[in-house]
């Protein structure tokens, strides 16, 4: 392979470790004037410019961002691709919500041009917000999972996805079977998973619309393949889970839904978790199973309150990630997910500051998938997925940063007024796949090494 080496110069912000277990001053890693040396889409330096500008290989000029802050890309660990053409429905909550909007708009994707259409605005939004990685819903139909893999290919993102699984409780157009849900997952598998920076998942819907028989045959997927991931949904809305238990009278909890078809484990990502027991806490911890934590979703459609800091208990500690839930959440700006974290978590009496924040949007997601030994720092040996902040993106934001005296005050201002306007340029693998400034399109395709 030709070698391939850039560099970036700026502000800058890492972890080199969890906040919520250690001090923050421990975890944040903050350079004023940092160079990152990137070569085939891997970090091979990051640290003080004064430090490191001698070792700038001949020929390789860095790309300087005086006014920015630089950060390992955002990772979105709940999002539905399909819903993109839905966000901001009016006046339900999730089941009603579910029959009126959800289950009609999802019935597009069996036209693959259609497909095609939403997975490639929805790459584009991810971008322009600074995501880089996310978990993503497709529909039952194969042909929706092609389309955004395909997309998230040519832009060479690393992205986890899987074809929704559903036997029962939905419109005929969007049911399979136990059988064809596995046989298609299979396939899919066999054609994505790995390929690249594509990773598959396994996605039944939830616990309502899978009958056992689908559920056990999500739970043999996972035992038959090494390292695919598993989303579902768990515990969102009181109706819903009154529902489910009278689907399942047989099982101790919610989560015993799943867990009784192997299906709680590493690399499970449970969506919401918001009318959680402690039993169902610890039993997450002891599996190493993740949560995603998703405020704009769960405040629009009046689901409830997620208790961060009880799913973080040092004593017993949740993998959890941050996830926009588009389209039940509003925005797919993890700032303004940030944005919306913060009150839900003030409602409960506590506060989420900027370095907890910003580590959940970007390392504590990537821990949350088992990625954090490629994702979700500046840091050698990681993936250069970096987004390029910008603290003067709205007048209000230039304005009220003036203020701003330490570095947590400017990335709490940041998250409480910032969305994609605050983002002036994203990389990938470490090609410039957005940059807001460009002539024309702002969006690129990497080039082929
Ligand atoms: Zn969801």
């Amino acid at each position: 392979m030709t070698s391939n080496q850039k560099a970036l110069r700026g502000r800058a912000i890492s972890f080199s470790g969890n906040p919520f277990e250690r001090p923050a001053a421990e975890c944040l890693v903050h350079h004023e004037d940092a160079l990152i040396l990137v070569e085939d889409g891997r970090i091979t330096a990051f640290g003080p410019y004064a430090d490191l500008a001698a070792t700038l290989p001949p020929g390789v000029e860095p790309v300087h961002y005086p006014d920015a802050i630089l950060t390992a890309g955002f990772i979105d660990t709940h999002v539905h691709y399909p819903q993109l053409e839905m966000i901001g429905a009016y006046g339900a909550q999730l089941l009603e919500w579910l029959e009126t909007y959800t289950f009609v708009t999802e019935q597009r994707f069996a036209d693959r041009a259609h497909a095609d259409m939403v997975a490639g605005h929805f790459l584009r939004e991810l971008l322009r917000a600074g995501t880089t990685t996310a978990m993503v819903y497709c529909t039952v139909h194969p042909q929706s999972v092609e389309a955004f893999f395909a997309e998230s290919e040519r832009f060479n993102t690393r992205m986890i996805a899987g074809k929704v699984l559903m036997d029962r409780h939905a419109p005929p157009a969007l049911l399979d079977t136990a059988q064809r849900g596995y046989d298609e997952s299979k396939a899919l598998i066999a054609r994505w998973h790995g390929r690249g920076r594509q990773h598959y998942c396994v996605t039944p819907r939830f616990a309502p619309t899978s009958t056992e028989a689908q559920l056990d045959a999500a739970g043999a997927l996972l035992r038959e393949h090494d390292a695919i991931f598993m989303q579902t949904h768990l515990c969102e809305n009181l109706a819903e889970v009154a529902w489910v238990r009278e689907l399942f009278p047989e099982r101790s909890s919610y989560l015993d839904t799943y867990d009784h078809a192997g299906l709680v484990g590493q690399r499970s990502m449970f969506g919401h978790a918001i009318h959680m027991h402690e039993a169902d806490f610890h039993r997450c911890h002891e599996a190493g199973a993740a949560l995603a934590f998703c405020p704009t979703s769960n405040l629009f459609l009046g689901s409830g309150l997620f208790q961060l800091f009880d799913a973080m208990d040092p004593a017993r500690p949740v993998r959890v990630g941050l996830g926009t839930d588009v389209g039940g959440g509003t925005s797919l700006s993890q700032l303004q997910s940030l944005n919306e974290a913060y009150k839900v978590v003030a409602m409960s009496g506590r506060k989420l500051d900027a370095v907890r924040a910003f580590y959940l949007a970007t390392l504590g997601g990537a821990r949350a998938l088992y990625l954090d030994d490629r994702l979700g720092r500046l840091a050698p040996g990681y993936d250069a997925d970096i987004a390029v902040l910008d603290p003067k993106g709205t007048p209000l934001l230039d304005f009220r940063t003036r203020h701003c005296d330490t570095l947590e005050e400017l990335l709490f201002v940041l998250m409480t007024l910032g969305d994609d306007r605050a983002v002036r340029a994203t990389y990938v693998a470490g090609e410039c796949v957005y940059d807001r400034s460009r002539a024309g399109d702002p969006f690129r395709y990497p080039a082929r090494v």
